[in-house]
Protein backbone atom coordinates (compact mmCIF):
# COMPACT_ATOMS: atom_id res chain seq x y z
CA UNK A 1 0.00 0.00 0.00
CA UNK A 2 1.62 3.49 -0.95
CA UNK A 3 -0.82 5.96 0.46
CA UNK A 4 -2.63 6.21 3.39
CA UNK A 5 -5.83 7.35 1.72
CA UNK A 6 -6.10 3.64 0.82
CA UNK A 7 -6.92 3.13 4.23
CA UNK A 8 -9.78 5.92 4.24
CA UNK A 9 -13.25 4.31 4.57
CA UNK A 10 -16.45 6.44 4.47
CA UNK A 11 -19.11 4.03 5.99
CA UNK A 12 -19.59 1.75 9.15
CA UNK A 13 -18.40 -1.90 9.43
CA UNK A 14 -21.02 -3.97 10.04
CA UNK A 15 -20.92 -8.22 9.85
CA UNK A 16 -17.81 -7.99 7.66
CA UNK A 17 -19.22 -5.03 4.99
CA UNK A 18 -19.12 -1.61 4.38
CA UNK A 19 -22.03 -0.65 5.20
CA UNK A 20 -24.74 2.71 5.43
CA UNK A 21 -28.58 2.73 6.59
CA UNK A 22 -29.59 6.47 4.84
CA UNK A 23 -27.63 9.21 2.67
CA UNK A 24 -26.66 11.32 5.23
CA UNK A 25 -22.82 12.40 5.81
CA UNK A 26 -21.03 14.25 7.61
CA UNK A 27 -17.35 16.15 6.81
CA UNK A 28 -14.09 15.35 9.31
CA UNK A 29 -12.27 18.34 9.38
CA UNK A 30 -8.61 18.54 10.06
CA UNK A 31 -7.86 20.66 12.80
CA UNK A 32 -4.47 22.47 11.55
CA UNK A 33 -6.11 24.45 8.57
CA UNK A 34 -10.00 23.61 8.80
CA UNK A 35 -9.62 21.47 5.72
CA UNK A 36 -12.20 18.51 4.56
CA UNK A 37 -10.04 15.25 5.15
CA UNK A 38 -13.04 13.09 4.11
CA UNK A 39 -17.11 12.55 4.78
CA UNK A 40 -18.42 9.81 6.46
CA UNK A 41 -21.77 8.38 6.52
CA UNK A 42 -23.77 9.44 10.05
CA UNK A 43 -25.70 6.19 11.54
CA UNK A 44 -28.53 6.61 13.85
CA UNK A 45 -29.49 4.68 16.91
CA UNK A 46 -31.42 2.57 14.58
CA UNK A 47 -28.74 1.35 12.92
CA UNK A 48 -26.60 0.80 16.05
CA UNK A 49 -29.52 -1.55 17.20
CA UNK A 50 -28.93 -3.69 14.04
CA UNK A 51 -25.16 -4.05 14.73
CA UNK A 52 -25.48 -5.08 18.64
CA UNK A 53 -28.06 -7.68 16.66
CA UNK A 54 -24.80 -9.20 14.82
CA UNK A 55 -22.56 -9.01 17.32
CA UNK A 56 -25.12 -10.74 19.50
CA UNK A 57 -25.87 -13.18 16.95
CA UNK A 58 -21.43 -13.89 16.66
CA UNK A 59 -21.35 -14.45 19.94
CA UNK A 60 -21.50 -18.25 20.39
CA UNK A 61 -19.17 -19.01 17.35
CA UNK A 62 -16.75 -16.71 18.37
CA UNK A 63 -16.62 -17.50 22.37
CA UNK A 64 -16.06 -21.59 21.51
CA UNK A 65 -13.30 -20.83 19.24
CA UNK A 66 -10.15 -22.19 21.40
CA UNK A 67 -7.99 -19.34 23.09
CA UNK A 68 -4.96 -19.92 20.80
CA UNK A 69 -7.22 -19.99 17.25
CA UNK A 70 -8.41 -16.38 18.79
CA UNK A 71 -4.81 -15.12 19.62
CA UNK A 72 -3.68 -16.18 16.58
CA UNK A 73 -6.46 -13.94 14.63
CA UNK A 74 -5.13 -11.06 16.76
CA UNK A 75 -1.72 -11.33 16.30
CA UNK A 76 -1.91 -11.12 12.86
CA UNK A 77 -4.24 -7.91 12.97
CA UNK A 78 -1.33 -7.00 15.67
CA UNK A 79 1.04 -7.28 12.21
CA UNK A 80 -0.93 -5.98 10.04
CA UNK A 81 -0.97 -2.85 12.08
CA UNK A 82 2.64 -2.45 12.06
CA UNK A 83 2.80 -2.72 8.73
CA UNK A 84 0.44 -0.12 7.95
CA UNK A 85 2.06 2.20 10.86
CA UNK A 86 3.03 4.86 8.23
CA UNK A 87 -0.38 5.27 6.49
CA UNK A 88 -1.86 5.01 9.66
CA UNK A 89 -0.16 7.78 11.32
CA UNK A 90 -0.58 10.03 8.75
CA UNK A 91 -4.55 9.57 9.18
CA UNK A 92 -4.44 9.63 12.60
CA UNK A 93 -2.15 13.18 12.51
CA UNK A 94 -4.80 14.37 9.77
CA UNK A 95 -8.15 13.93 11.90
CA UNK A 96 -6.53 14.66 15.28
CA UNK A 97 -3.99 17.40 14.93
CA UNK A 98 -1.25 15.18 16.97
CA UNK A 99 2.33 15.32 15.79
CA UNK A 100 3.37 12.68 13.35
CA UNK A 101 6.20 11.16 16.23
CA UNK A 102 3.29 11.08 18.93
CA UNK A 103 0.80 9.02 16.26
CA UNK A 104 3.83 6.78 15.30
CA UNK A 105 3.69 6.26 19.22
CA UNK A 106 0.22 5.38 19.33
CA UNK A 107 0.41 3.09 17.36
CA UNK A 108 3.22 1.10 18.90
CA UNK A 109 1.63 1.32 22.13
CA UNK A 110 -1.86 0.76 21.14
CA UNK A 111 -0.98 -2.12 18.88
CA UNK A 112 0.99 -3.69 22.31
CA UNK A 113 -2.30 -4.19 23.87
CA UNK A 114 -3.20 -6.90 21.06
CA UNK A 115 -0.38 -8.27 21.38
CA UNK A 116 -0.09 -8.46 25.25
CA UNK A 117 -3.83 -9.66 25.16
CA UNK A 118 -3.60 -12.04 22.48
CA UNK A 119 -0.83 -14.06 24.53
CA UNK A 120 -3.01 -13.23 28.24
CA UNK A 121 -5.86 -14.98 26.76
CA UNK A 122 -4.36 -17.82 26.99
CA UNK A 123 -4.02 -17.94 30.55
CA UNK A 124 -7.70 -17.21 31.45
CA UNK A 125 -7.19 -20.05 33.94
CA UNK A 126 -9.74 -20.47 36.58
CA UNK A 127 -9.47 -22.82 39.65
CA UNK A 128 -9.96 -25.97 41.20
CA UNK A 129 -11.19 -25.35 44.93
CA UNK A 130 -10.95 -28.01 47.51
CA UNK A 131 -14.92 -29.32 48.10
CA UNK A 132 -16.89 -27.85 51.38
CA UNK A 133 -18.32 -31.66 51.29
CA UNK A 134 -16.41 -35.07 50.77
CA UNK A 135 -18.21 -35.73 47.96
CA UNK A 136 -17.95 -32.63 46.02
CA UNK A 137 -15.58 -31.47 43.97
CA UNK A 138 -15.09 -27.44 42.61
CA UNK A 139 -14.17 -25.52 39.04
CA UNK A 140 -14.65 -22.15 38.17
CA UNK A 141 -13.95 -20.71 35.10
CA UNK A 142 -13.59 -17.65 33.41
CA UNK A 143 -15.89 -17.11 30.52
CA UNK A 144 -16.28 -13.88 28.36
CA UNK A 145 -19.30 -11.61 29.46
CA UNK A 146 -21.24 -11.18 25.48
CA UNK A 147 -21.17 -8.19 23.34
CA UNK A 148 -19.06 -5.66 24.55
CA UNK A 149 -19.72 -2.11 23.71
CA UNK A 150 -17.19 0.32 23.87
CA UNK A 151 -17.15 4.43 23.26
CA UNK A 152 -14.13 5.98 22.58
CA UNK A 153 -13.00 9.85 22.81
CA UNK A 154 -10.62 11.28 19.93
CA UNK A 155 -7.85 11.92 21.91
CA UNK A 156 -6.05 8.31 21.26
CA UNK A 157 -8.00 7.38 18.11
CA UNK A 158 -6.30 3.89 17.82
CA UNK A 159 -4.69 2.87 21.43
CA UNK A 160 -7.90 3.85 23.57
CA UNK A 161 -10.02 1.36 21.34
CA UNK A 162 -7.41 -1.56 21.82
CA UNK A 163 -6.95 -1.34 24.78
CA UNK A 164 -10.76 -1.88 25.28
CA UNK A 165 -11.61 -4.45 22.39
CA UNK A 166 -8.04 -6.55 22.50
CA UNK A 167 -8.97 -8.41 25.44
CA UNK A 168 -12.79 -8.25 25.08
CA UNK A 169 -11.81 -9.98 21.50
CA UNK A 170 -9.33 -12.38 22.72
CA UNK A 171 -11.30 -14.00 25.65
CA UNK A 172 -14.29 -14.28 22.95
CA UNK A 173 -16.30 -11.40 23.52
CA UNK A 174 -18.24 -9.44 20.29
CA UNK A 175 -17.59 -5.87 20.03
CA UNK A 176 -19.56 -3.27 18.95
CA UNK A 177 -17.55 0.34 18.87
CA UNK A 178 -18.46 3.77 18.62
CA UNK A 179 -15.61 5.65 17.95
CA UNK A 180 -15.21 9.69 18.68
CA UNK A 181 -17.06 11.22 15.38
CA UNK A 182 -13.90 13.65 15.46
CA UNK A 183 -11.39 10.72 14.47
CA UNK A 184 -13.52 8.11 12.29
CA UNK A 185 -10.98 7.55 9.98
CA UNK A 186 -8.66 5.60 12.77
CA UNK A 187 -11.52 3.55 14.19
CA UNK A 188 -12.45 2.52 10.33
CA UNK A 189 -8.60 1.37 9.26
CA UNK A 190 -8.12 -0.75 11.94
CA UNK A 191 -11.26 -2.49 11.86
CA UNK A 192 -10.22 -3.25 8.01
CA UNK A 193 -7.42 -4.41 9.20
CA UNK A 194 -8.89 -6.90 11.66
CA UNK A 195 -11.03 -7.75 8.87
CA UNK A 196 -7.93 -8.84 6.54
CA UNK A 197 -6.40 -10.48 9.92
CA UNK A 198 -9.20 -12.97 9.59
CA UNK A 199 -12.25 -12.28 12.68
CA UNK A 200 -15.29 -13.83 11.18
CA UNK A 201 -17.68 -12.04 10.10
CA UNK A 202 -19.94 -10.02 13.25
CA UNK A 203 -17.12 -10.14 15.84
CA UNK A 204 -16.02 -6.72 15.09
CA UNK A 205 -18.27 -3.84 14.27
CA UNK A 206 -17.50 0.05 14.10
CA UNK A 207 -20.85 2.34 13.93
CA UNK A 208 -19.84 6.01 12.64
CA UNK A 209 -22.11 8.90 13.56
CA UNK A 210 -22.74 12.35 15.04
CA UNK A 211 -25.77 11.54 17.21
CA UNK A 212 -23.21 10.23 20.35
CA UNK A 213 -26.09 10.39 22.89
CA UNK A 214 -28.71 8.34 20.90
CA UNK A 215 -25.65 6.15 19.94
CA UNK A 216 -24.86 5.95 23.67
CA UNK A 217 -28.44 5.22 24.62
CA UNK A 218 -28.65 2.02 22.57
CA UNK A 219 -25.44 0.83 23.48
CA UNK A 220 -25.98 1.33 27.40
CA UNK A 221 -30.24 0.37 26.82
CA UNK A 222 -30.19 -2.59 24.60
CA UNK A 223 -30.34 -6.31 26.83
CA UNK A 224 -28.28 -7.57 24.23
CA UNK A 225 -24.93 -5.48 25.43
CA UNK A 226 -23.35 -6.45 28.35
CA UNK A 227 -21.00 -4.50 28.92
CA UNK A 228 -20.23 -0.99 27.98
CA UNK A 229 -16.53 -0.10 27.97
CA UNK A 230 -16.12 4.09 27.63
CA UNK A 231 -13.08 6.54 27.93
CA UNK A 232 -14.18 10.14 28.07
CA UNK A 233 -15.18 13.01 30.17
CA UNK A 234 -16.24 11.92 33.95
CA UNK A 235 -19.78 14.19 33.22
CA UNK A 236 -20.34 11.68 29.68
CA UNK A 237 -19.06 8.78 32.29
CA UNK A 238 -21.92 9.61 34.74
CA UNK A 239 -24.71 9.89 32.03
CA UNK A 240 -23.73 6.41 30.64
CA UNK A 241 -23.40 4.60 33.97
CA UNK A 242 -27.59 6.45 35.11
CA UNK A 243 -28.34 4.75 31.29
CA UNK A 244 -27.20 1.85 32.07
CA UNK A 245 -28.65 1.30 34.92
CA UNK A 246 -32.18 -0.18 33.04
CA UNK A 247 -30.10 -3.09 32.45
CA UNK A 248 -27.29 -3.38 34.87
CA UNK A 249 -24.84 -3.60 32.97
CA UNK A 250 -20.60 -3.92 33.68
CA UNK A 251 -19.11 -0.59 33.50
CA UNK A 252 -15.22 -0.17 32.82
CA UNK A 253 -15.47 3.77 33.09
CA UNK A 254 -11.57 5.46 31.99
CA UNK A 255 -12.71 9.22 32.82
CA UNK A 256 -11.05 12.78 33.86
CA UNK A 257 -8.25 13.88 35.65
CA UNK A 258 -6.79 16.24 37.42
CA UNK A 259 -3.48 15.40 37.64
CA UNK A 260 -1.04 16.81 39.96
CA UNK A 261 2.93 17.42 39.31
CA UNK A 262 4.61 18.01 42.69
CA UNK A 263 8.40 19.08 42.88
CA UNK A 264 10.41 19.16 46.24
CA UNK A 265 12.74 20.92 47.22
CA UNK A 266 15.32 17.67 47.59
CA UNK A 267 14.18 17.14 43.18
CA UNK A 268 16.72 17.04 40.94
CA UNK A 269 15.18 20.18 39.08
CA UNK A 270 16.33 19.32 35.01
CA UNK A 271 14.72 15.89 35.81
CA UNK A 272 11.30 17.64 37.05
CA UNK A 273 11.66 20.03 33.93
CA UNK A 274 11.71 17.19 31.85
CA UNK A 275 8.57 15.41 33.18
CA UNK A 276 6.66 18.46 33.28
CA UNK A 277 7.11 18.87 29.69
CA UNK A 278 6.55 15.54 28.88
CA UNK A 279 3.71 15.20 31.13
CA UNK A 280 2.07 18.38 30.60
CA UNK A 281 2.46 19.16 27.30
CA UNK A 282 1.79 15.63 25.13
CA UNK A 283 -0.68 16.21 22.57
CA UNK A 284 -0.81 19.88 23.44
CA UNK A 285 -2.22 18.31 26.99
CA UNK A 286 -5.44 16.87 25.65
CA UNK A 287 -4.74 13.71 27.60
CA UNK A 288 -5.99 12.08 30.43
CA UNK A 289 -2.90 11.75 32.38
CA UNK A 290 -1.36 15.15 31.35
CA UNK A 291 -0.57 17.12 33.92
CA UNK A 292 -2.90 19.62 35.34
CA UNK A 293 -1.35 21.36 38.08
CA UNK A 294 2.06 22.22 39.43
CA UNK A 295 3.19 22.26 43.00
CA UNK A 296 6.44 23.34 43.72
CA UNK A 297 7.86 23.99 46.92
CA UNK A 298 8.99 27.46 47.58
CA UNK A 299 12.34 27.08 48.06
CA UNK A 300 13.34 25.30 44.61
CA UNK A 301 9.95 27.60 43.03
CA UNK A 302 12.14 30.22 41.21
CA UNK A 303 14.77 28.28 39.64
CA UNK A 304 11.74 25.81 38.60
CA UNK A 305 9.83 28.24 36.89
CA UNK A 306 12.82 29.67 35.01
CA UNK A 307 14.06 26.53 33.78
CA UNK A 308 10.60 25.28 32.72
CA UNK A 309 9.82 28.46 31.32
CA UNK A 310 13.18 28.19 29.10
CA UNK A 311 11.71 24.97 27.65
CA UNK A 312 8.20 26.05 27.32
CA UNK A 313 9.91 28.86 24.63
CA UNK A 314 11.38 26.18 22.84
CA UNK A 315 8.34 24.33 21.51
CA UNK A 316 7.64 24.53 18.35
CA UNK A 317 3.68 24.93 17.52
CA UNK A 318 2.60 23.54 13.63
CA UNK A 319 1.46 21.10 11.81
CA UNK A 320 1.49 17.71 13.11
CA UNK A 321 2.63 16.23 9.61
CA UNK A 322 6.53 18.82 10.44
CA UNK A 323 8.96 16.72 11.86
CA UNK A 324 10.49 20.22 14.38
CA UNK A 325 6.80 19.98 15.98
CA UNK A 326 6.37 19.29 19.15
CA UNK A 327 2.44 21.28 19.75
CA UNK A 328 -0.29 20.87 17.12
CA UNK A 329 -3.29 22.38 17.04
CA UNK A 330 -6.22 22.00 19.52
CA UNK A 331 -9.24 19.19 18.67
CA UNK A 332 -11.84 21.92 17.93
CA UNK A 333 -12.70 26.01 18.87
CA UNK A 334 -14.00 24.74 21.72
CA UNK A 335 -11.27 24.09 23.35
CA UNK A 336 -9.67 27.18 22.05
CA UNK A 337 -12.63 28.80 24.06
CA UNK A 338 -11.81 26.72 27.55
CA UNK A 339 -7.96 28.10 27.21
CA UNK A 340 -8.94 31.50 26.40
CA UNK A 341 -11.70 31.13 29.56
CA UNK A 342 -9.46 29.34 31.94
CA UNK A 343 -6.18 32.23 31.34
CA UNK A 344 -8.41 35.38 32.00
CA UNK A 345 -10.35 33.70 34.47
CA UNK A 346 -6.30 33.09 35.92
CA UNK A 347 -5.24 36.23 35.47
CA UNK A 348 -8.35 38.20 37.29
CA UNK A 349 -7.80 36.15 40.41
CA UNK A 350 -3.81 37.28 40.58
CA UNK A 351 -2.17 34.43 38.31
CA UNK A 352 0.41 35.78 35.94
CA UNK A 353 1.38 34.42 32.59
CA UNK A 354 4.90 34.34 31.59
CA UNK A 355 4.76 32.21 28.97
CA UNK A 356 2.46 31.92 26.06
CA UNK A 357 -1.42 32.41 26.70
CA UNK A 358 -2.49 33.66 23.28
CA UNK A 359 -4.81 31.69 20.83
CA UNK A 360 -3.71 31.49 17.20
CA UNK A 361 -5.81 30.81 14.10
CA UNK A 362 -7.21 28.90 13.17
CA UNK A 363 -7.21 26.63 15.82
CA UNK A 364 -3.82 26.61 18.29
CA UNK A 365 -3.64 27.99 21.83
CA UNK A 366 0.62 28.42 22.69
CA UNK A 367 2.57 26.28 25.66
CA UNK A 368 1.52 28.57 28.08
CA UNK A 369 2.66 29.02 32.06
CA UNK A 370 0.61 30.58 34.74
CA UNK A 371 2.62 31.87 38.01
CA UNK A 372 0.93 32.29 41.40
CA UNK A 373 -1.63 29.85 40.28
CA UNK A 374 -4.09 29.34 43.28
CA UNK A 375 -7.36 27.36 44.29
CA UNK A 376 -9.72 29.34 43.50
CA UNK A 377 -8.77 29.78 40.00
CA UNK A 378 -11.31 27.24 37.35
CA UNK A 379 -8.39 24.63 36.84
CA UNK A 380 -7.63 24.04 39.97
CA UNK A 381 -10.70 22.22 40.48
CA UNK A 382 -11.15 21.20 36.49
CA UNK A 383 -9.40 19.28 33.76
CA UNK A 384 -7.75 21.71 31.20
CA UNK A 385 -7.24 19.37 28.58
CA UNK A 386 -4.87 21.93 26.52
CA UNK A 387 -1.67 23.47 27.03
CA UNK A 388 -1.54 25.43 30.46
CA UNK A 389 0.75 24.81 32.81
CA UNK A 390 -0.43 26.64 35.95
CA UNK A 391 2.19 26.47 38.79
CA UNK A 392 1.14 26.86 42.53
CA UNK A 393 3.72 27.36 45.16
CA UNK A 394 3.67 25.29 48.72
CA UNK A 395 5.64 25.40 51.73
CA UNK A 396 5.35 22.25 53.54
CA UNK A 397 4.71 17.96 52.06
CA UNK A 398 1.58 17.96 54.05
CA UNK A 399 0.15 21.44 52.52
CA UNK A 400 1.64 19.58 48.66
CA UNK A 401 -0.26 16.16 49.76
CA UNK A 402 -3.79 18.27 50.49
CA UNK A 403 -3.49 20.07 47.40
CA UNK A 404 -3.14 17.38 45.60
CA UNK A 405 -6.15 15.53 46.80
CA UNK A 406 -8.33 18.59 46.94
CA UNK A 407 -9.99 16.95 43.57
CA UNK A 408 -12.83 14.64 42.71
CA UNK A 409 -10.42 13.27 40.23
CA UNK A 410 -8.40 10.48 41.27
CA UNK A 411 -5.99 9.14 37.71
CA UNK A 412 -2.57 10.01 37.35
CA UNK A 413 -0.28 12.38 39.97
CA UNK A 414 3.56 12.40 39.80
CA UNK A 415 5.97 13.66 42.06
CA UNK A 416 9.99 14.36 42.09
CA UNK A 417 11.89 14.06 45.22
CA UNK A 418 15.02 12.30 45.95
CA UNK A 419 14.28 11.63 49.74
CA UNK A 420 13.40 7.72 50.09
CA UNK A 421 11.32 8.34 52.85
CA UNK A 422 9.51 11.02 51.45
CA UNK A 423 8.67 8.86 48.73
CA UNK A 424 7.01 6.48 50.23
CA UNK A 425 5.35 8.80 52.45
CA UNK A 426 4.01 10.58 49.87
CA UNK A 427 2.88 7.69 47.63
CA UNK A 428 0.83 6.20 50.16
CA UNK A 429 -0.80 9.16 50.69
CA UNK A 430 -1.61 10.41 47.01
CA UNK A 431 -5.66 9.00 46.48
CA UNK A 432 -4.61 8.46 42.78
CA UNK A 433 -4.96 5.06 40.40
CA UNK A 434 -1.33 5.51 39.62
CA UNK A 435 1.78 7.23 40.71
CA UNK A 436 4.69 8.30 39.14
CA UNK A 437 8.02 9.07 41.19
CA UNK A 438 10.87 10.75 39.08
CA UNK A 439 8.98 9.67 36.23
CA UNK A 440 6.17 11.22 33.91
CA UNK A 441 5.70 8.55 30.98
CA UNK A 442 3.72 6.06 32.96
CA UNK A 443 1.45 4.45 30.24
CA UNK A 444 2.47 0.76 28.95
CA UNK A 445 0.08 -2.20 28.26
CA UNK A 446 1.55 -4.39 31.06
CA UNK A 447 0.74 -2.12 33.64
CA UNK A 448 -2.83 -1.80 35.43
CA UNK A 449 -4.57 1.70 33.96
CA UNK A 450 -7.31 3.27 35.85
CA UNK A 451 -8.13 5.95 38.44
CA UNK A 452 -10.23 6.24 41.74
CA UNK A 453 -12.64 8.51 42.53
CA UNK A 454 -14.67 10.37 40.05
CA UNK A 455 -12.07 9.13 37.73
CA UNK A 456 -13.64 5.58 36.66
CA UNK A 457 -13.52 2.15 37.48
CA UNK A 458 -11.62 -0.53 36.46
CA UNK A 459 -8.26 -1.37 35.34
CA UNK A 460 -6.84 -1.82 31.46
CA UNK A 461 -4.23 -3.31 30.55
CA UNK A 462 -1.55 -5.93 32.56
CA UNK A 463 -2.54 -9.62 34.28
CA UNK A 464 -5.64 -7.68 35.54
CA UNK A 465 -7.08 -6.47 31.90
CA UNK A 466 -8.70 -9.82 31.15
CA UNK A 467 -10.87 -9.50 34.27
CA UNK A 468 -13.16 -7.01 32.64
CA UNK A 469 -14.15 -8.95 29.89
CA UNK A 470 -15.19 -12.27 32.37
CA UNK A 471 -17.74 -13.58 34.42
CA UNK A 472 -16.74 -16.28 36.61
CA UNK A 473 -18.57 -19.63 36.77
CA UNK A 474 -18.42 -21.44 39.54
CA UNK A 475 -19.46 -24.91 38.78
CA UNK A 476 -19.71 -27.75 41.93
CA UNK A 477 -19.98 -31.31 41.07
CA UNK A 478 -21.70 -33.29 43.33
CA UNK A 479 -21.93 -37.13 44.96
CA UNK A 480 -19.00 -38.13 43.33
P1 LIG B 1 -14.23 14.71 25.24
O1 LIG B 1 -14.50 16.03 25.88
O2 LIG B 1 -12.89 14.18 25.47
O3 LIG B 1 -14.68 14.64 23.82
P2 LIG B 1 -16.58 13.25 25.91
O4 LIG B 1 -16.88 12.50 27.14
O5 LIG B 1 -17.45 14.38 25.54
O6 LIG B 1 -15.08 13.68 26.07
O7 LIG B 1 -16.53 12.27 24.66
C1 LIG B 1 -15.96 10.98 24.68
C2 LIG B 1 -16.74 10.09 23.71
O8 LIG B 1 -18.08 9.99 24.18
C3 LIG B 1 -16.83 10.64 22.29
O9 LIG B 1 -16.85 9.56 21.39
C4 LIG B 1 -18.17 11.34 22.30
O10 LIG B 1 -18.73 11.42 21.00
C5 LIG B 1 -18.97 10.39 23.16
N1 LIG B 1 -20.14 11.00 23.82
C6 LIG B 1 -20.35 12.28 24.15
N2 LIG B 1 -21.55 12.44 24.76
C7 LIG B 1 -22.10 11.19 24.83
C8 LIG B 1 -23.32 10.65 25.35
N3 LIG B 1 -24.23 11.43 25.95
N4 LIG B 1 -23.53 9.33 25.23
C9 LIG B 1 -22.63 8.53 24.65
N5 LIG B 1 -21.45 8.95 24.14
C10 LIG B 1 -21.19 10.28 24.23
Amino acid sequence: MNTYKELLFDRSFVNGEWVNQGTARFEVKNPFDLSVIGEVHDEDRSFVAKAIDVAHAAFRMWKSKSAKERSAILLKWFDLIHQHKEELAQIMTLESGKPLGESRGEIDYGAAYIQWFAEEAKRNYGDVIPGFTADKRIITLKEPVGVVGAITPWNFPLAMITRKIAPALAVGCTVVVRPSEETPFTALAINYLADLAGFPKGVYNTVVGTDASEMGKELCENKKVAKISFTGSTAVGKILMTQSASTLKKMSLELGGNAPLIVFDDADVDLAVKGAIAGKFRFAGQTCVCVNRILVQEGIHDLFVKKFTDAVKKLKLGSGLDSEVNIGPLINQRAIRRMEDMTQDALAKGGSVVAGGNSLAPQFFEPTIVVNANESMEFAQNEIFGPIAPIFKFKTEQDAVRMANDTIYGLASYFYTNDLNRSWRVREQLEYGIVGINEGLISSEVVPFGGVKESGQGREGSKYGLDSYVDIKYVCIGNV
